[in-house]
This record gives C-alpha cells, structure tokens and sequence, in this order.
C-alpha cells in the first residue's frame, strides 16, 4: 500500500483514538502504599502454597518468566523470592477512580475497558499525541502511576500500539502507518483472536497479518469462512467499531427569553429563581455535580455577557449553585438595564457515582 492519502482506508481518516493502559497497575498501587516493595519481584495474587493464580506480577518480577495468570506455586519457583500480596481491590478502585477523574478532564468520550484501561476518542482535537502525553503526565503528578498510550486512527491499532513501549512509553501510528505497522504483527496480537483462529491459520501457515494479506481476501472467506473476513479486515488494518460509552455532557444549562424586555430587580431575580430551580432539578434528575457556574445576559440590545465562576471542589446542591449564581448574577450591575434573556449553565460534570467525598465542595462549607 503506497502511502499517498488516496490509498489509505477512509475510516483512517477521520478518527483519533487514545488507548491508556496503566502499567503493572495492582502492583504499582502497592507500591504507593507501601515504598519499601519499589525495585522488588512483586506479586498480587494468590499465595504459593493455595491454588491461586497470578493477577499481576511488578516488573521486576517479569524479568523472572512470571506473568499473569500462571499459577502461584510455579511462579514461586521461578523467582523464590518473590513478595506475594493479596489484592487489595479497595486501594485499587480508589486508584482507578481518580485516574478516569483525569482521563475525564480531556474527553467527555471515554470506554473503560477495565479498572486501569480506557480508550478515548479525541478526533475533534488538533494534536491527539499532546493529548496523550497530558494524560500520562497528569495521571503521574496526580497518583505517581505511570500509564502507557498508544494513538491511532481506531481502537484496535491504539489498543496494540500502547503495549509496545510499555512501560511508562506512547506509541503513535499515523493513518499512512496503520497498514505498514499490521503486517509484520503475529495475528495473534489482534485483540479477540483467539488460539482456536491462531492454529486454524497456523495450519495454512498464515502467521502474520502480511500472511493473512498475502493469502488473500477470498482465501481466507473461502478457507474459514465468512465471519473470518473481520481477521482480514483487522489485518489490514481496519477497526471501525466505535467507543462504548454513555457520555457525560460539557455543561447543562436553562435559559429564558422574556415575552417583553425586564427592567425591574425584582423580577429579575424572580426569573433567576426560575432558572435556577429548574437546573438544579436537571442536575439532580441526571445526577450529576458540577464544578463550574456561568450566567449569561442578553441586553436589550441583544448584547450577550456571561460571567463564570469555578471551584476547585464539585458541588450539586441547590444551596451553593444558586449562591454562586446569584454572586454572579448582582456583579453584572445590571440594576438599570433592560434585559431580554437570562441563562444558568453549569459545566465541568461529573456522575455523582464517581464523586468522591473529599473532592465534595459542600464537605468543607
Ligand atoms: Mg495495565
């Protein structure tokens, strides 16, 4: 495939994915808590003498053979001085929420794929690798976890690409990439081909993805059937499934446009009141807490001015948004003018479910 933009597949060109992979995570978390397991063979898991398995094993450990999944016991032998711990899966989900806290921050499209995985659509922005990179920076100053990224124009290539300069690296694939980065791959390493796939092609000695391109579209329909075309498809390169993600909105807001122009305070703050009850109901409704307050004014002569306010903390009672509104509202000055529109917004969201309590604003007023 040359690389001139003609020839590249259209689905390349118009997404940017990001796929964040924390590395060693179970054991990384271990670590904060306790500093004195850093630079130690380090495994999470079940203990030698149970049948336990592997959950994840430090890098250090790695260096030993170990890995995840393998049983406790044959680990041991691999590296006898290996520290065994139980997970501590509290730890790790408190971990695991302030990480998608930040992820957050840069994309409101996030798919979770696990406690310490996301993928994240960033295809409205200019430069998805500064993305990336603010992400893995954030996450380190923030939780002193390091996290991998790969950046590509879909899932499947970003979800391969942020395993490669593991740990602590980022791997970007350009559109025109994509193609030349797939062949020299193992099929194996595409996500969801399993060893049942892997041996049926090994037997026709299809190995990698060049393998699967050289053997041809037909030939791979016609040998192993239909539902094989997506191996194909995978192999070139393509993955057009999109992020699986229920979306948190930017902002949520109310605004009223008067029937006649309104002069007086007095009713301008009844319509305020208005405004401001019927957010505080959406916000409930979707359950949700905000950071960030606005106020916009339309003039009579329709001239728009908006004032913003924003808290480090979150908050979501009506107390405090209709404060902060109000605060904003009387530093417009705007006693004497006629006014033809007001509007509340709040942005900067957050699912209450996610909301810790120490980030809660209400905690410390
Ligand atoms: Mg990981």
């Amino acid at each position: 495939m040359k690389n001139d933009k003609s020839s590249i597949h259209p689905s390349l060109l118009t997404r940017k994915i990001i796929h964040i992979d924390l590395d060693a995570f179970f054991a990384a978390v271990e670590v904060i808590l306790n500093p004195k397991l850093k630079n130690k063979p380090l495994i999470i898991g079940g203990t030698p003498s149970s049948r336990g398995v592997v959950c994840t094993a430090s890098y250090e450990a790695r260096k030993f053979g170990i890995k995840s999944a393998m049983p406790s016991a044959q680990a041991v032998k691999l590296c006898p001085h290996a520290i065994f711990l139980k997970p501590n899966f509290e730890a790790y989900k408190n971990a695991s929420r302030e990480v998608f806290k930040i992820i957050r921050n840069f994309s409101d499209t996030v798919e979770p794929m696990s406690m310490d995985e996301a993928y994240i659509d960033v295809s409205d922005s200019k430069n998805a690798t500064l993305i990336a990179e603010n992400i893995r920076k954030n996450i380190f100053s923030d939780t002193q976890l390091t996290a991998s990224a790969g950046v590509a124009p879909n899932k499947m290539v970003a979800k391969i690409a942020s395993d490669i300069n593991k740990p602590n690296g980022i791997t970007i694939v350009k559109p025109h990439e994509v193609f030349p980065f797939m062949q020299p791959l193992l099929i194996k390493k595409i996500p969801f081909v399993g060893p049942v796939t892997t041996k049926k092609f090994s037997e026709f000695n299809i190995l990698t993805c060049s393998d699967v391109i050289s053997a041809g579209r037909d030939f791979i329909i016609n040998t192993f059937g239909a539902t094989s075309e997506w191996v194909y498809q995978r192999a070139c390169g393509i993955d057009e499934s999109p992020l699986e993600t229920t979306q948190i909105r930017k902002s949520l807001g109310e605004e009223e446009t008067f029937p006649k122009d309104i002069t007086l305070m007095e009713h301008k703050l009844r319509e305020l009141n208005k405004i401001l009850f019927n957010l505080i109901i959406c916000l409930k409704n979707k359950d949700l807490a905000a950071k960030t307050v606005t106020v916009k004014i339309k003039y009579a002569n329709f001239k728009v001015r908006t004032k913003t306010k924003s808290y480090p903390l979150y908050f979501y009672t009506e107390e405090i948004i209709a404060k902060v509104a109000l605060e904003l509202f009387h530093d417009f000055k705007c006693e004497n003018d006629s006014i033809r529109l007001i509007g509340v917004s709040v942005s900067n969201l957050i699912d209450r479910k996610d909301l810790l309590q120490e980030t809660l604003f209400s905690n410390y007023i």
